[in-house]
């Protein structure tokens, strides 16, 4: 990377250098044919020649012998040439500066756009104060291994990704989730590398060396995404290609049919080039890649990752939205309400035990009701997670189980009926050994306080909403009606499969996005044409199967995410309109009004910077909520 970035900078000192010498030339040819007759002008348009005109046509020869592939360069060289031939040389000059300047801003503008994220990196501490049994000493960031643990200032940035485990704060996450709030942090609470600790002095375990924290994969998922191409991208390239071949024909064909129609050989060389030009796709294939370039960078820098340009496209497009319930649509901060058991510390130690190791929301509600008990959980082995029904180990007395009433009925446990709990609207987990039940407990989720707007503005524009929940279906009715949903929009009871079905079934009438937390459904995410992964800051699973990752735990990003997909769509429908129309329009005046060719340059070169700047319009869009 530290070799990319220098090979840039020095392409770009090199390219301003000659543009520089370009300008000059232009300038010094220019003033000779009004007021400074004598060698000055040669000199000058020896200059533009050789300073713009020499290395397009080697980068379009070193195109066509390593890839063979006719580019753009080669038809502007061309032009070039055949202007010189027929003794406008002026013309020819101002073809070369022209290009020249607009190559210029171009690079200029998409490494803009590339790099826009790449400017978190600029925010990663490169020290921290790390804590050992002398006291506290400062070392390099990138020193640190999971276990360190560090001591973080008021004021101060986390090194990398960790835990607290003292103190609390206010934490500034917007570097990250692009959120603007402080958000109260305390031990236990995962913090990030690069967000910033507003008040306070923390002390927190690092859990993630430097390389592999979540910036550091952020900044990596959004260069491979901007390496590759979306589907509109794949398809300007490929009429680039075939394009330019027809644009050489074309213009060899037009010089024969001028010649016939009785001009001059000048002339029809002079008009044949006005047409090369008139007729380069510049525009159209710089119309895709300027749009999602910052379109991608735009949506990183407020906390939303694009795997890719198409995720993008297929996002703009999508027509129902799927949710999970758990940990997605409720804030995968449960709280155990209510223990139904013989000898509640013996039901909670043993529970405690299965689930000391599930990344499942209510396997972190039961450790954090024995945390707040003082109890230890028992020793457990063999633990095995079944997705959407519970999960299974062994302790000194045989195997054991904890979970749904479908883990219990394939146990042979017959569940009691307990007054008032059974038929209430909470999720009931039971415990159990073979077919004797031990107990059960009472989980509560509540619904995130952003996922009510944000159903009701993704309703309100049009789109399908369906919640999909492997919970029983009083409790998905339940959290269904407090965020607006109504009975046919809720599916309970569903194992991971069944969420891949029901998600294949909804893509039957269009695009379908599925919005998970990885935990159960990542099989629905790859399903989905596009997967969203919900505060992906922390799941791994969830940012390998999604195709778009939401940093923050703000359901908000989703609507602002879908928004971003739909201008950008219209800005590469506005960029393709325009790049086609200005062609057509400079053809027509080559053909048949006698352009001249300097004009038909202004407009190819205009028009392509004015799509680049309208691309770029895209990377100054709020996606950040403020
Ligand atoms: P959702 O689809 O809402 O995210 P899940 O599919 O993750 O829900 O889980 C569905 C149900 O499976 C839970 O409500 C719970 O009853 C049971 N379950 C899943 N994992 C566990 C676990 N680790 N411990 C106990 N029960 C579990
Ligand atoms: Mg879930």
């Amino acid at each position: 990377m530290g070799h990319d970035h220098s090979q840039h900078s020095d392409d770009n000192r090199l390219e301003a250098l000659l543009t520089g010498i370009t300008l000059v030339g232009m300038a010094l040819a220019t003033l000779d044919a009004f007021a400074l007759p004598g060698i000055w002008g040669p000199v000058g348009l020896a200059a533009v020649y050789l300073a713009a005109g020499v290395p397009t046509l080697a980068s379009a020869l070193r195109e066509l012998w390593h890839h063979r592939r006719l580019d753009i360069d080669l038809l502007m060289a061309l032009a070039a040439l055949a202007a010189l031939v027929v003794g406008a040389a002026l013309e020819g000059a101002v073809l070369l500066t022209l290009f020249a300047i607009s190559e210029t801003l171009e690079h200029r503008a998409m490494g803009r756009a590339r790099r826009a994220v790449e400017a978190l990196m600029a925010l990663r501490p490169d020290s921290a104060f790390l804590k050992t049994a002398e006291g506290v000493t400062e070392v390099a960031s990138d020193r640190l291994v999971p276990g360190d643990i560090v001591v973080i200032r008021p004021g101060g940035r986390v090194p990398s990704d960790g835990v607290i485990v003292g103190g609390e704060a206010s934490m500034d996450l917007s570097t990250l989730t692009g959120e603007s709030m402080p958000v109260h942090k305390g031990p236990g609470d995962k913090v990030f590398e690069a967000t910033v600790n507003l008040n306070a002095v923390l002390e927190v375990r690092i859990t993630r060396a430097v390389a592999e924290s979540t910036v550091a994969r952020m900044v990596q998922l959004v260069t491979e995404a901007q390496a590759a191409k979306a589907p509109s991208e794949r398809f300007s390239d490929w009429f680039g290609q075939r394009y330019t071949v027809l644009v050489l024909l074309g213009s060899g064909l037009a010089y024969l049919a001028f010649l016939a129609l009785g001009a001059g050989h000048d002339i029809a060389l002079y008009r044949a080039a006005t047409l090369l030009v008139a007729a380069s796709p510049c525009a159209v294939v710089i119309s895709v890649p300027a749009a999602i370039l910052s379109a991608l960078s735009a949506a990183a820098r407020g906390g939303v990752l694009f795997k890719g340009g198409a995720a993008l496209e297929n996002l703009a497009a999508v027509r129902a939205f799927a949710f999970d319930k758990t940990g997605t649509l409720t804030t995968g901060r449960a709280e155990v309400t209510g223990i139904h058991a013989a000898d509640p510390t013996r039901f909670l130690r043993l529970i405690g035990g299965l689930e000391a190791q599930s990344e499942h929301p209510i396997a972190d509600a039961i450790r954090r009701r024995l945390a707040a008990e003082g109890l230890t959980p028992a020793p457990v082995t063999d633990v095995q997670a079944h997705p959407s029904e519970g999960i299974t180990g062994r302790d000194d007395d045989g195997a054991i189980w904890a979970g749904n009433a479908r883990m219990a009925a394939r146990m042979g446990a017959t569940l009691p009926h307990l007054d008032g709990v059974s038929d209430g609207a909470e999720t009931l987990i039971w415990l159990g050994r073979g077919a004797q039940l031990l107990g059960g407990t009472t989980v509560a989720d509540r619904p995130r306080d952003s996922s009510r707007a944000a159903l009701a503005g993704l309703k309100a524009a049009g789109t399908e909403i369906a919640l999909m929940t492997g919970d029983r279906r009083p409790v998905a009715l339940r959290i269904g009606a407090e965020l607006g949903l109504s009975a046919p929009e809720i599916h309970a009871d569903l194992l991971p499969e069944d969420k891949v079905r029901l998600v294949g079934k909804l893509a039957e009438s269009g695009r379908v996005a599925y919005v998970g937390d990885g935990v159960n459904d990542a099989a629905a995410l790859a399903r989905a044409d596009v997967g969203i992964a919900m505060g992906a800051a922390g799941s791994e699973v969830a940012l390998q199967a999604a195709d778009v990752a939401l940093l923050s735990d703000e359901m908000g990003q989703l609507a602002a995410a879908q928004r971003l997909a739909k201008r950008t769509a219209r800005v590469i429908r506005q960029n393709l309109a325009f790049a086609l129309g200005a062609m057509v329009l400079l053809v027509m005046g080559g053909l048949f009004f006698e352009l001249p060719l300097p004009l038909a340059v202004l407009g190819h070169e205009g028009g392509t910077v004015l799509v680049v700047l309208n691309g770029l319009r895209l990377l100054a869009d709020p996606i950040r909520k403020v």
